[in-house]
């Protein structure tokens, strides 16, 4: 056996720079030998063409050629992480395994058996906060309970972040000489996991000076480019959060940096009501009487319910793994109001097709929608699909580009009527909120 060295373990912080465990591991006494690994429990579940697993496996050779430039590299496995550990404790004497915090269910659950394995044999498990600004129970009300109303959460969080912000930029690269060196590691390609490059890939992010500055006259346009389109690149970590909000910050756009703000406010509610990722957040909205019919459903999926709106951002979803966020807002209604299907059923699949599916954002939003969730929207207030055009893609610009056949008769009818399906929804919300 040679001399102890430490692990650090990428997840969803793929970056070499403004990492903040990778830079507490590389200030460590021993050197540092960084893996990432495939863990087939999620690869089994998805298809072998997934964009996400194409995203990562190029993002690790990009960091693979820039270890190489320093004599070093990150050793890529495949398998549960609990029989890659037993199989890296075999091969090194570790002194520490270091990571960041991730907070998704399963995660909890996998990094508390990683842990329990790594103690028995004497080896430390370190995780460090680098997803978010504040995290879990950073800002929470002066008794110490969790905020599950948006507004005064955003306010504390911006007074806090005035006086007690970590906005640093981890320079990792000037400690690249405590990486292990010059030993040959595993390194698996796409290919050597099984899985073949998608055709659908993930859009670089854009923070300019001129994006954020108009984000608020065109962020609610679907056919405008008027997003950042930061959303993978948080949820796989190629850009750091600090590094996002200190862009932010210096262009002094309020409701831009507020939706990172949504997104550190779902996090924190995620970790304090767990339950919420299969449960309503009011008890009573488990009790609606969901129709659930499966070929709505499939006509929803597909982007066939003769509502424009509706089946543009469907279809946006299916071809690219984005839509736009207006747009989600009333797809997720649709389901949820007009169709009267669980919004379960709507999570799962924006999980599937989503390059920036989040659980904490993706359950939250979905909840907001059906109304069943903390700070959500009334139940009586339902989108109207039509009118929703006129106000945001008057011009039909979104809607052409993403239905060809729109304005012809192969174009279809409408699933339903709107006026019907809003009091068939009042009735059946009215029903389940009024039990006790
Ligand atoms: P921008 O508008 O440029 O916003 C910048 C960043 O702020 C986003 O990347 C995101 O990290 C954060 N943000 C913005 N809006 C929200 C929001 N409402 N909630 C939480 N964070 C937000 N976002 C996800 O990141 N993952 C999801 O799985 C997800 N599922 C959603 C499901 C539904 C039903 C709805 C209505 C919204 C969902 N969102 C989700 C929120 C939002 O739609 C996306 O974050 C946004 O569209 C991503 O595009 P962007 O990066 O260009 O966002």
């Amino acid at each position: 056996m040679s001399n102890k060295v430490n692990i650090f373990w990428f997840r969803r912080d793929l970056r070499l720079e403004d990492n903040r465990g990778f830079y507490k591991a590389l200030h460590g006494k021993h050197p540092v030998l960084p893996i990432f690994i495939f863990d087939s429990e999620i690869l089994d579940e998805l298809p072998k063409n997934d964009p996400r697993v194409s995203f990562i496996s190029e993002r690790l050779q990009k960091m693979q050629q820039s270890l190489k430039d320093h004599d070093s590299g990150i050793a890529v496995y495949q398998g549960t992480p609990e029989a890659v550990f037993k199989q890296i404790t075999s091969e090194y004497t570790i002194a520490n395994v270091i990571t960041n915090h991730d907070y998704e269910s399963y995660s909890l659950v996998r990094d508390s058996e990683v842990q329990t394995l790594l103690e028995s044999k004497g080896i430390g498990f370190y995780t460090y906060k680098d997803q978010v600004i504040f995290e879990k129970d950073e800002v929470v009300k002066s008794d110490g309970t969790p905020y599950v109303v948006y507004t005064p959460y955003m306010k504390t969080w911006k007074s806090q972040f005035k006086t007690a912000v970590d906005l640093k930029n981890y320079d990792c690269k000037s400690h690249f000489d405590n990486l292990l060196k010059g030993t040959s590691l595993p390194f698996l390609t796409l290919e050597d996991i099984g899985f073949e490059k998608s055709d659908i890939r993930v859009p670089d992010f854009d923070i300019s000076p001129a994006t954020i500055k108009n984000y608020q006259a065109t962020r609610n346009f679907p056919s405008v480019e008027g997003t950042s389109h930061l959303g993978p690149h948080l949820r796989f970590g190629t850009i750091s959060i600090r590094e996002a909000v200190r862009k932010a910050i210096s262009e002094k756009n309020e409701i831009f940096w507020q939706e990172l703000i949504w997104r550190e406010f779902f996090m924190q509610i995620l970790w304090h009501f767990p339950k919420t990722v299969n449960n309503a957040f009011r008890k009573k909205y488990d009790l609606i009487e969901w129709r659930n019919n499966e070929k709505e459903f499939e006509k929803w999926k597909s982007g066939k319910t003769g509502y424009p709106l509706v089946d543009a951002g469907m279809r946006e979803l299916n071809k690219s793994g984005y839509m736009h966020n207006r747009v989600r807002m009333l797809v997720a209604s649709f389901l949820c109001k007009h169709l009267l299907i669980d919004w379960r059923w709507g999570e799962a699949y924006f999980a599937e097709k989503l390059l920036d599916y989040e659980q904490a954002s993706n359950v939250g939003n979905w909840q907001w929608a059906a109304g069943s969730g903390v700070d959500a929207a009334p139940y009586f207030r339902i989108f109207n699909p039509t009118t929703q055009i006129e106000k945001f893609d008057k011009d039909h610009i979104y809607i052409k580009k993403w239905i060809p056949e729109y304005g012809t008769d192969q174009y279809p009818e409408q699933l339903v009527d709107h006026k019907m399906a809003r009091e068939r929804c009042l009735k059946v919300y009215k029903e389940a909120v009024s039990q006790h």
